[in-house]
């Protein structure tokens, strides 16, 4: 069903993008693309080997001072210019993110690609705001300003379950601010952020400002992080991986950004419409399949609406259709992959030993047998200690727990090691303004949960990271400040120079 995207024919030339062109690895070392749909390989390639890592190195430092020496204006053209190129190439893109993620072609056509569109189109237009924030005579004898200047090369590395978006928020933020960039993809999911780098070609960004270099973490994604002329490491990943990149990128003194991973709270309290907030949990644990770092993992439901919340749950999740990502129609596609379906189903196996599983917890089978689905899986009873409650499952299981005064509610929220994003349900403004300011996290929605905009920073508080993506806010990490002084006295002795000459002339 559907038109698929053809990726052998369009990477012929290899997975890796290396000052402006298309190239092969030289590790090696095969990998396959895999439709997790259909368990089947639509593109085999050639992972990056460290050479090609160096390779990537050398062509973003030797774009490096064209870039950085562009004007913020002719930076912002040419990002707008990327925007158009991306926007015609939205139905491709969109069919290439579905094949390699099994993402349902409505979420990949109404949320990845435009959302992309909109994050170049802001970067384009921010990239004229790099601002530095105080000019002028501090000490009444010097002039002092404040120079934002772009770091240098910079070393991303990126996970599958948003490709594109993940390779558009590394990208873009850096090369706006005058960076250049060699980012690293997930090896299961390199197609969306190869067009994506050829896109940024096609606009005129010149070559050796994105490179793209497709390679195993431990091999190439480590080299990336430790290389002596990567001046920055900015990592998306999951929390234990995040701890390695910190461990090597510590050890070479750079700049880090880490976004990791999420066990997100939703909190309703018992003035909230269940209806709206059933949905809203539906809709927020399931988007791309519970793949999502923002997703709602653990809904927390006062006692009054406790049980009418599970009901409504259950029954929503049941309508859920699962199906072939190219079907219109479906809403949910499969994981990312058969190992992480497992992992998945491992997690819900072994809660039946302590919790209830209200709904789900099983394989599909029929058509949808040989692709790594999993039902929507709404589990209950669990203590807050256990697994299912504090683990990142990342599959589309959602845990329910009640909780009886708001004090508790809030505690349950913070009581994990993680604090991407949260949600508060409730009609009572001061209940909700004050979940907002008790609950530990880099977002905390209201009556929503999932809405993302360019205009507003993305980051994680405690074990899920520390720098923000997306937002002007993204610039803190891409940039550094430089104190400029001039000395306005055109005097030898200085008044100062007492400390050294006394009061010798
Ligand atoms: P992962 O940590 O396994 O891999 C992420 C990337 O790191 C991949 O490109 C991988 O090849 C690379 N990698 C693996 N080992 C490495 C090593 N030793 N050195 C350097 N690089 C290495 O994560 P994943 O399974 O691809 O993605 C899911 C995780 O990402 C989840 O934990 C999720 O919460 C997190 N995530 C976080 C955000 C956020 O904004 N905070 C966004 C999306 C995903």
């Amino acid at each position: 069903m559907g038109n698929r995207f053809q990726a052998t024919d369009r990477f012929a030339d290899g997975a890796q993008y290396i000052g402006g062109r298309l190239q092969p690895g030289t590790s090696g070392k095969k990998h396959s693309v895999v439709d997790p749909a259909t368990g089947e390989s639509v593109y085999t390639y050639e992972l990056a080997s460290t050479a090609d890592v160096d390779a990537a190195v050398a062509a973003a430092k030797d774009a490096f001072p064209g870039w950085a020496g562009a004007t913020p204006g002719e930076r912002s053209d040419a990002l707008h210019r990327f925007a158009g190129v991306l926007a015609e190439q939205a139905e491709d893109l969109a069919r290439a993110e579905s094949l390699q993620c099994g993402k349902p072609i409505r979420l990949s056509t109404e949320f990845d690609v435009p959302g992309t569109v909109d994050n170049t189109a802001f970067f384009a237009g921010a990239a004229r705001h790099l601002q530095g924030q105080s000019a002028g005579e501090y000490s009444g004898d010097h002039t002092s300003y404040v120079r934002r200047e772009p770091i240098g090369v910079v070393g991303s590395i990126a996970p599958w379950n948003y490709p594109l978006q993940m390779a558009a928020w590394k990208i873009l933020p850096a090369i706006a601010a005058g960076n250049t960039i060699v980012l690293k993809p997930a090896e299961l999911t390199p197609l969306t952020s190869l067009m994506f780098a050829e896109a940024a070609t096609a606009a005129g960004i010149p070559d050796g400002v994105v490179n793209i270099v497709t390679g195993a973490g431990r091999d190439a994604g480590e080299h990336l992080v430790g290389h002596g002329d990567v001046a920055m490491t900015s990592f998306t990943g999951s929390t234990p991986v995040g701890k390695r990149v910190a461990e090597i990128a510590t050890a070479t003194v750079k700049r880090l950004h880490l976004e990791l991973g999420g066990k997100a709270p939703f909190v309703v309290f018992d003035d909230a419409d269940v209806e709206a907030a059933a949905h809203g949990a539906v809709a927020a644990s399931l988007i791309n399949s519970g793949q999502d770092c923002t997703a709602a993992t653990r809904a927390y439901v006062q006692r009054p609406l406790y049980r009418a919340f599970v009901e409504r749950v259950a029954e929503l999740m049941e309508t859920v259709r699962l199906g072939d990502p190219f079907d219109p129609a479906t809403d949910m596609g499969p994981l990312i992959s058969h190992a992480q379906r497992d992992r998945v189903a491992g997690f819900v196996e072994r809660a039946r030993g302590y919790a209830t599983v209200v709904t789900g917890g099983e394989v599909p089978g029929g058509d949808l047998e040989k692709g790594a689905y999993y039902r929507p899986t709404l589990i209950t009873d669990a203590a807050q200690d256990s697994e299912v409650v504090q683990s990142e499952i990342f599959g589309p299981v959602l845990v329910v727990l009640p909780f009886d005064g708001d004090d508790e509610g809030i505690r349950l929220a913070n009581d994990t090691p993680y604090g991407l994003a949260a949600s508060a349900w409730s009609r009572d403004v001061y209940r909700a303004n004050r979940a907002t300011r008790e609950i530990k996290a880099g977002c905390v929605w209201v009556n929503d949960h999932i809405p993302i905009i360019s205009e507003m920073p993305h980051g994680g508080y405690k074990a899920s990271g520390f720098g923000k993506d997306m937002s002007a806010y993204s610039f803190e990490e891409y940039t550094q400040v430089k104190h400029v002084m001039f000395d306005n006295t055109a005097v030898a002795a200085k008044d100062w120079h007492r400390t050294i000459f006394g009061d010798r002339p």
